[in-house]
C-alpha cells in the first residue's frame, strides 16, 4: 500500500511514520509512505498558502490550488507506478465519524492520499473537485489535520500484511468484531496486593477464551451500549445451548411445584428490582405477597414451568400465557446462572407457544444484560408496557420502565 500525506507540515507526519512499528515496517518497504508539502505547490511570490474567507469571518482559508496540484502530482506519482488513482480522504471536523470498519475498508485501497487542513479549513471546491470523502476523527476540533491524518494511516497501515507480528494481534483488539477488548494483565502475579484473574493462570486456553469473550461482551455493554446493541442485532444465538442429560422443563402442577414457583418469583423480582427499589421495598417481594398474583395468572390462562438441572433441583422458572402469547417469570437463580440456562428456558417458552408467531414478554428497562440476550435471540424492542413512576405511586424508588418486547426469530 501507498500512502501520501498532503500536509503544511511534512516532517512532523513523516517522523510519525518512520518510528516504532511503522517505522520499522516502513524500512522493510511493507508500505510505502511519502509526505508532501502543500507550499511547495503555491503560485505566488510569497509562498502563500491561505486567505481570508471570502463572506468575512475569522481565521484563514487554505486555497484550492496548491492542494489540486500537489493531489494531480500524487495521481502521476501513482499511474508511474502501475497504482490505481488514489482514494483521497479530506480530514475535516465535520466529516464522516471514524471507526474501525472505515479503517479496514480504507485498509484495502492499494493507495491513499490524506489531505490535512489547517487556520479555519479549505476552500470547500477543491474537497469537492478531488475528495472521494471526508473523515472527522472525533467530535473536537484541533488545530490541524495532521494528527488526524496520522491517525487514519497509522489505524490503517497496522492492518497491513506483516506490519503486526502475528495477525491475530488485530483481530483480538478492541472494535476489530465490534466488541471493546478484554482487560489484559502481565508480571508480576500480584502487583501491590492486586493479584491476576486466577482463571489468566489456569493454561486452560478453553476456559482462557471463554472469560476473555464474557469481559469483553460485559465491558462493551456497560461502556458502549451503543455498540454492544449493534453487535447484539448482527451476531444472533443461532441455537440454544444443548440440554444436558437429566436436566428438564416440568408444568407445575402440585401445590409444592407452586410453592417453589412463588419463591423463585420472589427472588426473580428481588433481582431484577435491586437497583431500582428500596431494600424496604425488597423485603416486602416475599413468596407469600407474590403467590395470589401467580394463583390468579394460572386462572388467566398462564402455565408455569420449573427448570429440573441433572440432580432434581429447581434452579429456574417460566411462565407463558397461551390466550395472549406473552412469556413471563422468567428467572434463573444466582448459582445456575453462566450456564445457558436462561437461553434454553426463554427457547423452551417460545416453542410453548407455537400458535403465536409473535410471542411478547416484559422487561425492566434496567435489566441491560436480559435485554441484550433476548436481543441476540432474536426478540426486539416493542414500546413501553408499564411505567413505573415512584411520584405516580409506583412501589419503586427510582423511575423506570417495563419495555415490551417483540419476537421476530
Ligand atoms: N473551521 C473548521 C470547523 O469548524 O469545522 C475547523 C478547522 S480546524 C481549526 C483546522 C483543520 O484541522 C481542519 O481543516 C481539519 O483538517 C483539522 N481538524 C480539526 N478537527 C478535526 C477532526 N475532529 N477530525 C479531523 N480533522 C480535524
Amino acid at each position: 500500500m501507498r500512502i501520501d500525506i498532503v500536509t503544511l507540515f511534512p516532517e512532523l507526519c513523516d517522523g510519525f511514520l518512520s518510528a516504532s512499528i511503522l517505522g520499522r515496517a516502513r524500512a522493510k518497504n511493507l508500505f510505502e509512505a511519502h509526505c508532501h508539502q502543500i507550499r511547495d505547490y503555491t503560485k505566488n511570490k510569497q509562498k502563500q498558502t491561505d486567505d481570508y474567507p471570502y463572506g468575512g469571518g475569522c481565521g484563514m482559508v487554505l486555497y484550492a490550488q496548491p492542494i489540486a496540484d500537489c493531489l494531480r502530482a500524487v495521481q502521476d506519482q501513482c499511474a508511474a507506478q502501475g497504482r490505481t488513482k488514489p482514494h483521497v480522504v479530506f480530514l475535516t471536523a465535520a466529516g464522516q465519524q471514524y471507526n474501525e470498519e472505515t479503517a479496514k475498508r480504507l485498509a484495502s485501497y492499494d493507495s491513499l492520499a490524506l489531505v490535512c487542513g489547517h487556520y479555519e479549513g479549505i476552500d470547500q471546491r477543491v474537497i469537492d473537485a478531488f475528495g472521494d470523502e471526508e473523515i472527522s476523527i472525533g467530535d473536537y476540533v484541533l488545530t490541524g489535520g495532521e494528527l488526524a491524518s496520522l491517525v487514519v494511516a497509522d489505524s490503517v497501515l497496522r492492518l497491513q500484511p506483516g506490519v503486526l507480528a502475528e495477525e491475530k494481534g488485530y483481530q483480538d483488539e478492541s472494535y476489530w468484531d465490534g466488541l471493546l477488548e478484554y482487560p489484559q494483565f502481565t508480571r508480576p502475579e500480584v502487583w501491590e496486593g492486586r493479584a491476576v484473574p486466577p482463571v489468566l493462570l489456569t493454561g486452560d486456553h478453553k476456559k482462557i477464551d471463554a472469560w476473555r469473550g464474557d469481559q469483553s461482551r460485559q465491558r462493551t455493554r456497560e461502556r458502549r451500549p451503543d455498540l454492544y446493541d449493534r453487535w447484539c442485532e448482527t451476531h444472533p444465538l443461532t441455537e440454544a445451548p444443548k440440554w444436558k442429560r437429566g436436566e428438564n422443563m416440568r408444568l407445575v402442577k402440585t401445590e409444592e411445584q407452586m410453592a417453589r414457583a412463588a419463591e423463585l418469583m420472589a427472588e426473580g423480582r428481588r433481582t431484577v428490582c435491586s437497583p431500582v427499589c428500596t431494600e424496604e421495598q425488597l423485603a416486602a417481594m416475599t413468596p407469600e405477597h407474590w403467590r395470589p398474583d401467580l394463583d390468579a395468572e394460572r386462572k388467566n390462562g398462564w402455565a408455569f414451568y420449573l427448570h429440573y438441572n441433572k440432580v432434581g433441583e429447581t434452579d429456574a422458572m417460566v411462565g407463558v400465557c397461551h390466550k395472549t402469547g406473552m412469556i413471563g417469570h422468567l428467572f434463573v437463580t444466582e448459582s445456575a446462572r453462566g450456564q445457558g440456562i436462561g437461553t434454553k428456558v426463554l427457547d423452551f417458552a417460545r416453542k410453548k407457544l407455537p400458535e403465536h408467531e409473535h410471542p411478547t414478554l416484559g422487561v425492566l428497562s434496567t435489566n441491560t444484560r436480559a435485554i441484550s440476550l433476548y436481543k441476540r435471540m432474536g426478540w426486539r424492542l416493542n414500546g413501553v408496557l408499564t411505567v413505573h413512576d415512584p411520584a405516580q405511586g409506583a412501589p419503586f424508588a427510582v423511575y423506570c420502565e417495563e419495555l415490551r418486547m417483540r419476537f421476530h426469530g
